[in-house]
């Protein structure tokens, strides 16, 4: 069954008509689609007929999600949500709260082709993208949580983003329309783990979303160990897509940088780091590298806080990111891993 939000406004004036329905129900079930209830379900949508109801309920998908299970961190409050998608497959979503603002972590594929040795969301390959509502309805998610519309959304769950470009950038537009939630596009960061035709495509979309590059290694050779060849590009030429994409947009380039206790930490690495950063114009995120992710083991947080220190004094805006949801295994890919080894993975 084909989902509200996969569908376009003339799609559903159409069947409106057909059922002999007046244009202003369109607007109405996008009222209760985009706040301030979110709706998920054709039964809170008090103000439509009963009769209209029961026929969209039998040819069009209220949601794209069905939660299966909700983990909340007792320390942080971070939430983290298993989806099962229409076809069985299952996705992660985050919402992470901090005082001053609520930001959702969204995937865009189930599974993912990259492979990064790191990851468990890479672990068994891509199973296939996600479709423009199944994006769209994990931003709702959080919104329905919070009973408002999220401050940020990230692209940083499970899957490539940029592989899946088209999907994605149909669900930002959306969001971004005032019609919806008007989320501004600079409270949206893609996460790309360097595939350069996908950057060089983001530029001349021209919109102005910041982009993130997993960078995690400063050295071709370095990368090759955390990265297997069939997607990995030359960094070379990943950072001329992102001098391009900054040329386009005028958008600052996030480096996100995972720091690994004893690989990525000495000195000489980090001082590649801040060059990079230099001539990127970037500006640097550190991540101690997530133990329950990997066999990886975080330097602790006095080595962090000195790595900080250092780029701060090679003239580098760079932060120290927290890591929330610990205890919930909020890094991406671990909950449906969990699950998979429960039932075993899908063929
Ligand atoms: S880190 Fe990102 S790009 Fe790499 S396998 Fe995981 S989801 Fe894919």
């Amino acid at each position: 069954m084909r989902s509200l939000k996969d569908i376009s406004n003339e799609e559903l004036l159409n069947l409106l008509k057909s059922w002999n329905q007046p244009a202003f129900r369109a607007k109405q079930i996008r009222a209760w689609l985009y706040g301030p209830r979110f709706a998920a379900s054709y039964d809170e949508m008090a103000n439509l007929p009963a009769s209209l109801r029961e026929k969209l309920a039998g040819g069009v998908a209220p949601f794209a999600l069905n939660v299966v299970q909700t983990f909340t961190d007792p320390q942080d409050g971070t939430i983290k949500w298993l989806s099962e998608l229409q076809d069985g497959n299952t996705i992660e979503t985050v919402l992470i709260r901090v005082p001053q603002r609520t930001t959702v972590c969204v995937s865009t594929q189930v599974g993912c082709a990259v492979r990064c040795v790191f990851c468990a969301s890479g672990r068994y390959g891509l199973v296939r993208d996600l479709t423009k509502a199944e994006i769209i309805d994990q931003v709702m998610l959080a919104c329905r949580e919070l009973g408002k519309r999220v401050d940020n959304v990230v692209v940083m769950g499970m899957g490539e983003p940029l592989m899946n470009l088209d999907s994605l950038v149909a669900a930002l537009d959306e969001l971004g329309s005032p019609e919806t939630i008007d989320l501004g596009n600079r409270h949206v960061t893609i996460s790309t783990s360097g595939i350069v035709p996908g950057i060089r495509r983001l530029a001349e979309l021209r919109r102005p979303w910041n982009l993130a590059l997993s960078l995690h290694a400063v050295t071709d050779e370095e990368r090759a160990r955390i990265i297997p060849t069939e997607h990995r590009y030359p960094l070379e030429e990943i950072f001329e897509a992102c001098e391009y994409h900054r040329t386009l947009t005028n958008r600052m380039l996030t480096l996100e940088y995972a720091l690994i206790d004893g690989r990525n930490d000495n000195h000489a690495t980090l001082e590649r780091l801040a060059s990079i950063a230099h001539r990127l114009r970037a500006k640097v995120n550190l991540i101690p590298c997530n133990p329950n992710a990997s066999n990886c083991k975080s330097p602790g947080v006095r080595r962090c806080r000195e790595a900080l220190a250092f780029l701060e004094q090679s003239g580098i805006q760079a932060s120290l990111r927290i890591s929330h949801g610990q205890n919930i295994l909020a890094a991406c890919g671990q909950l449906r891993q969990k699950r998979s080894e429960v039932r075993g993975p899908r063929p």
